[in-house]
């Protein structure tokens, strides 16, 4: 009798590339779309900087 080989499938794993983009100010997972488009933050805070900085030129002209 012939012994079957087991056949694994190591193809099938997925490969997940484990590099992770955190944003700078608060921490939180983002994705590489996020990082490379906000300066590495999240949108939220991407947001809350452009805030300030047009609050600081409002400040600034008035
Ligand atoms: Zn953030």
């Amino acid at each position: 009798m012939k012994k079957q080989k087991e056949k694994k499938n190591v193809s099938k794993s997925k490969e997940k590339k484990e590099d992770n983009y955190y944003c700078s100010v608060c921490g939180r997972e983002i994705d590489e779309d996020e990082y490379e488009s906000y300066d590495g933050m999240c949108w939220e805070c991407w947001d809350d900087q452009l805030t300030e900085e047009s609050e600081d030129i409002l400040g600034d002209v008035i």
